[in-house]
């Protein structure tokens, strides 16, 4: 048998990119689609781990990163109203660095080291009919393609997992997420009357504000809060335009450079925090998720993309360690070594305590998804 083995990629978003990234790299025929007919640079930025730095370590983009993002050498908890410090972490020391960076510039860096022929923009996925020797992908657009394996990157509404598991809304986790950006004359301002922490959260009572610098020189600042809302009231929106006045409100009882940030933000928009509970499976037959489509989480610990790139990495390990031919092989065993950090690390997300006190966050980001062994289950 001569045929071309091909990988299907479903979404690409920080993890299905990843997911090409490593598999082209490895030396696998994959194609990757993605609904949108184009990324646009969304008022967003993220953290990146030094466990997610040792994965752009392997795909050749640490280098570029680390020239683009900010290096905060503490992640600082304060009392959102005192500023008191509540606790510090040193974020050198991993084996990799640490960034805050924008989200778009990094997405883009991504999508650049794909191969470009080989990705495919406007694909929005609609029908996935699994055969003995292979899996057939449908599009809105009308074009079907085939595929051996599919790995569904799709996000928290992804049709992989709806294939897998059947039709079921995501659950809202009763928070919301501010997010806004400050830059240019606004940014000068904001420093001259006072001095920003390079990534801070502020916290108190039941809500909290994370802010941090989005570039190496320091010229942009951003802000993401977490807050208590009872039910998430635009349906069908993944985001919505945010009034100043509701943020000046929600964080009134804040420290004055809070109110300030806020004064001095851009457009700022309103996200809702959608969750799911751990999934019963993460394969099943051809098809395989990763990511948010499979593990979900609340962003308060800044690792859900760095989950979804985890995954990635320990995927292609599997699949270059067991061949694509034994593919469920590989899927077991992806399954096996990621099951229980990722359900972790969603476990601690969800429940908003990281860092709010002095703790050793070595767990998360001295891990390396590469100096991992391999453990795979004996059946019984
Ligand atoms: C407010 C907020 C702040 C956050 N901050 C951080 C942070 O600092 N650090 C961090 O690590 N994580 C953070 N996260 C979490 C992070 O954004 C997600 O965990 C991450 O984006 C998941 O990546 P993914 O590739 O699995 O899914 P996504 O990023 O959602 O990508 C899915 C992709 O699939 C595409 N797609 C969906 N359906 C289809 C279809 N049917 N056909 C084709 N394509 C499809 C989508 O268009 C999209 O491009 C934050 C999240 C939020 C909401």
């Amino acid at each position: 048998m001569n045929k071309v083995k091909k990988i299907a990629v479903i979404g690409a978003g920080l993890g299905g990119a990843s997911m090409g990234i490593l598999l082209q790299k490895a030396g696998f025929d994959v194609d990757v689609y993605e609904q949108a007919s184009v990324f646009s640079r969304l008022g967003a930025g993220i953290h990146i781990g030094p466990n997610i730095m040792k994965i752009f370590r392997e795909m050749g983009l640490e280098k570029d990163l680390e020239e683009m993002g900010c290096h905060p050498e503490q992640w600082i908890s304060r009392n959102g109203n005192t500023a008191e410090v509540i606790a510090e972490a040193p974020l050198t020391g991993y084996g990799a660095a640490y960034l805050t960076i924008h989200r778009g510039d990094m997405h883009a860096r991504q999508i650049q080291e794909l191969q470009q022929d080989k990705l495919h923009f406007g694909k929005r996925l609609v029908g996935v009919e699994q055969h003995a020797d292979a899996v057939t992908l449908r599009f809105d657009d009308g074009t079907v393609t085939q595929a051996d394996i599919v790995i569904g990157a799709d996000g928290i509404n992804s049709k992989i997992r709806e294939t897998i598991l059947g039709i079921e809304a995501p659950l809202y986790s009763g928070w919301v997420a501010h997010r806004a950006i400050i830059s240019g004359e606004n940014l000068a301002k904001l420093k001259a009357q006072f001095e920003l922490d390079d990534c801070v959260k502020w916290w108190y009572e039941d809500r909290h504000i994370m802010a941090y610098c989005t570039t190496k020189a320091r010229d942009e600042y951003y802000f993401v809060t977490g807050v208590p809302h009872p039910a998430w009231d635009f349906q069908g929106k993944s985001f919505v335009p945010c009034d100043k006045a509701e943020l000046f409100e929600t964080f009134k009882d804040f420290h004055p450079s809070i109110t300030a940030m806020i004064d001095a933000s851009d457009n700022v928009t309103k996200w809702p925090l959608n969750n799911r509970n751990p999934l019963p499976i993460w394969s099943h037959g051809r098809l395989v998720l990763l990511g948010d489509a499979c593990h979900p989480m609340k962003p308060h610990m800044a690792q859900g993309a760095g989950m979804a790139i985890e995954d990635a990495a320990m995927l292609t390990r599997c699949l270059v360690q067991e061949g694509l031919e034994n593919y469920q092989q590989a899927f077991n065993l992806y399954e096996q070594n990621r099951k229980e950090r990722a359900s972790q690390v969603q476990k601690v997300s969800n429940a908003n305590t990281f860092l709010k006190t002095q703790e050793d966050p070595s767990w998360v980001y001295g891990y390396d998804v590469y100096a991992q062994p391999l453990h795979a289950e004996v059946p019984a």
